[in-house]
C-alpha cells in the first residue's frame, strides 16, 4: 500500500480555480454506438445493471448497461449527460447513449469514459492519502458538485442539477487522482426563470445510507429545488469523511470504514437509519487525531457543517470549496516555509 498523491499542491489549486465547462469531447449520439464498441470484462455489478470495460475506435470506453426494468435510470442519466455545458473535468464524460437488441432482449447503453482506478470508495479501500491527494479528492469532488448545483444563464446555458444519490460509490478517480461525479440516474433539474423543478419519474430515491435527516423523516420540501442541492451536501460531509479517515497524520491512519458501519447493519432499512440520522441525531465520528492535524482539522469543521440536522444552515457548494482552497493555501505556506 503506497500513499496515493500524483499531483503537486500547485498544480491542484490552479486546477480548480481555472476548472469550467468545455472540456472534453465533443457529444457524439449515434444510433449505431453500440454496434461499434467491443465489450471487454465486467468492472462493476449492482442490483442496476453492469459496467463493462470496452473498446470504441481504439478508444477504452465505460459501458454501462441497464436492465430494462430500470429505463428510467437510463432515460434520466442520458437526459442529464446530454445537458448543454455539463462538461465539466469533475463530472464523467459521456460519449453517448443506445438502446439496442441483444438476444432479443433489449438492452440500454450509457457510453463514457473510463477510468481505470474504479470509484472513491474502491480507491479510498485500495490506498492511503497524504495531505495533497486528500484534498486533490475533495476540491474536484467539490468542483464537480459547484457545477452541478448552479444554473448557468444564456442560450447555451445550464439548468442547476442536484444529483441526488451523492456518495464514494458514484465518484470516480481519474489517473491524476483527482475525482468525477458519476450515476445521474436520479438526478433532478430546476430552472429560474420558469421555477420548475424537473424530477422526472424514477421511483427510487437514493441510497438510504447516505440519505440526510430531512429525506428519512420525510419533511424535506420537494417543492424549493435548494432542498435538493442541501442533499447533496449532507451526503458530501459523508464523503468526505470517509476520505479523510484514510489520510495520514503523525503515522497514524484509519481503516476504512462506509459511513455508520459502527450503528447500522450491512443493508440498513430506512427505519435503521431514521433511528440513528434523525431520533439520535448521530453522526459519524471524528478521531480525536484529526485535531492535531491542520488539513483534518480544517475538514472537520467542513464535514460538521455540511452534515448538519438543519438543513438551512449546511454550506453551499462554493462556500464548501472556498474553506477547502484556505486549507491548500494554507498547508502550501507550511510546506513553502519548511522547504525554504
Ligand atoms: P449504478 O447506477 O448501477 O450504481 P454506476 O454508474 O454507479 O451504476 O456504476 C457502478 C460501478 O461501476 C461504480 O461504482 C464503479 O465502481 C464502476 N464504474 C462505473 N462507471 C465507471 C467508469 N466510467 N469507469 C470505471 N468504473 C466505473
Ligand atoms: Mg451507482
Ligand atoms: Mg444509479
Amino acid at each position: 500500500v503506497t500513499a496515493a498523491g500524483d499531483s503537486t499542491l500547485r498544480e491542484i489549486l490552479n486546477d480548480s480555480m481555472t476548472s469550467g465547462s468545455g472540456s472534453g469531447l465533443p457529444l457524439l449520439i449515434q444510433r449505431t454506438l453500440a454496434k461499434q464498441i467491443w465489450l471487454a470484462e465486467v468492472i462493476g455489478k449492482g442490483r442496476y445493471g453492469e459496467v463493462w470495460c470496452g473498446i470504441w475506435q481504439g478508444e477504452t470506453v465505460a459501458v454501462k448497461i441497464f436492465f430494462s426494468r430500470d429505463e428510467a435510470s437510463w432515460a434520466r442519466e442520458t437526459e442529464i449527460y446530454s445537458t448543454v455545458l455539463l462538461r465539466h473535468e469533475n463530472i464523467l464524460g459521456f460519449y453517448g447513449s443506445d438502446m439496442t437488441s441483444r438476444a432479443s432482449c433489449t438492452q440500454l447503453w450509457l457510453v463514457t469514459h473510463y477510468h481505470p482506478r474504479g470509484s472513491l470508495y474502491d480507491y479510498l479501500n485500495n490506498q492511503y492519502l497524504d495531505h495533497c491527494s486528500l484534498l486533490h479528492v475533495a476540491l474536484s469532488t467539490i468542483n464537480g458538485l459547484l457545477h452541478l448545483h448552479t444554473e448557468i444563464y444564456g442560450t447555451q446555458g445550464k439548468p442547476a442539477i442536484a444529483h441526488r444519490d451523492i456518495k464514494s460509490k458514484n465518484i470516480l478517480v481519474k489517473l491524476n487522482g483527482a475525482c468525477v461525479i458519476a450515476d445521474f440516474g436520479l438526478a433532478v433539474m430546476h430552472t429560474q426563470t420558469t421555477g420548475e423543478i424537473n424530477i422526472g419519474n424514477n421511483p427510487r430515491v437514493g441510497t438510504k445510507r447516505y440519505m440526510s435527516p430531512e429525506v428519512l423523516d420525510e419533511s424535506i420540501n420537494t417543492s424549493v429545488f435548494e432542498s435538493f442541492r442541501k442533499v447533496d451536501i449532507y451526503a458530501f460531509g459523508l464523503v468526505l469523511w470517509e476520505a479523510c479517515r484514510r489520510c495520514e497524520s503523525n503515522g497514524i491512519i484509519d481503516e476504512y470504514t462506509p459511513p455508520f458501519h459502527d450503528v447500522v447493519p450491512h443493508d440498513p432499512s430506512f427505519d435503521d437509519m431514521k433511528k440513528v440520522v434523525c431520533i439520535d441525531q448521530y453522526r459519524p465520528t471524528i478521531p480525536n487525531r484529526w485535531t492535531s492535524d491542520p488539513v483534518l482539522a480544517g475538514m472537520s469543521k467542513i464535514i460538521r457543517e455540511c452534515w448538519h440536522q438543519n438543513a438551512s444552515v449546511r454550506l453551499t457548494a462554493l462556500r464548501v470549496k472556498k474553506s477547502l482552497v484556505k486549507i491548500a493555501q494554507d498547508e502550501m505556506k507550511v510546506k513553502f516555509d519548511f522547504d525554504w
